[in-house]
């Protein structure tokens, strides 16, 4: 887990500033990157030395059915905050995570669960904030700066060739390859999510037919198992409680995760074949599900990854939790910046 990591309690949730971190690096010399970690239901922030440590962090519930200037406000007070703790003044730039799409080369975002960000340009809004001016901003994907944050520390860690996936009411992802990550132009290298694996399946609605995420994601995990007469427990009737009903035995909830597995299979097992990837890394809520969800995943991959560069093909559970998208904006930023390295001599 990140907090072991960084010896942290429980996350701050903004209200009263910045948290600074115990053993934070707030009077030290050496350079930081600030990281923002942007999504559907959070605005977070962080500090982050060269060698990922958390030293202050904030974030803000995302105001996702306001305007685009509501949500813009929070990402201020994000900022606000971050620029107030100990340690900004060492800030060398800013690396930001968004829900996708994103495009890194105009700076704007576009994030599907965010409806008043449509081709908002975030880079320029960050860079007029008063403490940013003049930092370098780097924009990514969110599943890119997972792999990022798994790739630096985490299960992909070592390997030179990953897809790094995140599973949960939307289905991301991102990739390594030759051992550095790969954003691609746009940022949204490795969208694994909306790779089609049934050719006449459900509509997506990015307009494609049997994407994995209509058939993996813990949306349609939960709706495929009450479409097929799955009776959950009590109120909870989501991926979780399939996820518990199939640990008990239940075949229609075993029969949803085996579904999801299949189609996940098939994206990752398509994607070794193209790249040539040693490892896949699964985080996300859905992930949680544990063996429900890895079991049969292995198994399915035995079924289409076939071809003998790919046999080998390992799946790993992610290790990052949480933080993974704080961790991985600033990995990206640090990278990007040429910072690699140099906290060998902090
Ligand atoms: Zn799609």
């Amino acid at each position: 887990m990140q907090t072991d990591r960084t010896g942290t309690g429980p996350d701050p949730r903004g209200a009263a500033g910045a948290a600074v971190i115990e053993g934070g690096a707030g009077g030290g010399t050496a350079d930081l990157v600030a990281a923002l970690d942007i999504g559907g239901t959070k605005i977070a922030g962080a500090l982050v030395d060269l060698r990922g440590a958390l030293t202050a962090r904030t974030q803000r519930p995302t105001p996702a059915r306001e305007s685009g200037e509501t949500v813009m406000r929070a990402v201020t007070e994000v900022l606000d905050e971050l620029s107030a703790a100990p340690g900004w003044q060492r800030v060398r730039g800013v690396g930001i995570g968004s829900a996708g799409p994103v495009d890194a080369v105009h700076g704007t975002v576009s994030p599907v669960n965010i409806a008043g960000w449509r081709d908002f340009p975030l880079v320029e809004r960050v860079r007029r904030h008063p403490a940013a001016a003049g930092l370098p901003v780097l924009l990514i994907g969110d599943g890119v700066a997972m792999t990022a944050a798994e790739h630096w520390q985490g299960a992909a860690r070592g390997h030179d060739n990953a897809l790094c996936m995140v599973v949960s009411t939307g289905v991301g992802g991102g990739l390594v390859l030759g051992g550095a990550l790969h954003p691609g132009p746009t940022g949204n290298a490795g969208h694994i999510g909306h790779i089609s694996v049934d050719l006449d399946g459900d509509l997506c609605p990015c307009g494609c037919r049997g994407c994995v995420e209509v058939i993996a994601s813990g949306t349609s995990i939960a709706r495929r198992a009450l479409r097929d007469g799955w009776q959950p427990a009590g109120d909870d009737s989501s991926a979780a409680a399939v996820a518990v009903s199939a640990r008990a035995g239940d075949p229609v909830a075993l029969a949803a995760y085996d579904r999801a597995a299949q189609a996940l299979a098939a994206g990752i097992a398509a994607t070794a074949t193209l790249v040539e990837i040693d490892v896949a890394v699964i985080g996300g809520g859905v992930a949680q599900a544990g063996e429900v969800l890895f079991g049969p995943l292995r198994e399915r991959l035995a079924q289409y990854a076939t071809l003998p560069f790919v046999r080998g093909l390992e799946v790993r559970a992610a290790q990052l939790g949480t933080d993974a998208g704080l961790v991985g904006a600033a990995a990206a930023a640090i990278e990007a910046l040429g910072l690699r390295g140099r906290e060998a001599r902090d």
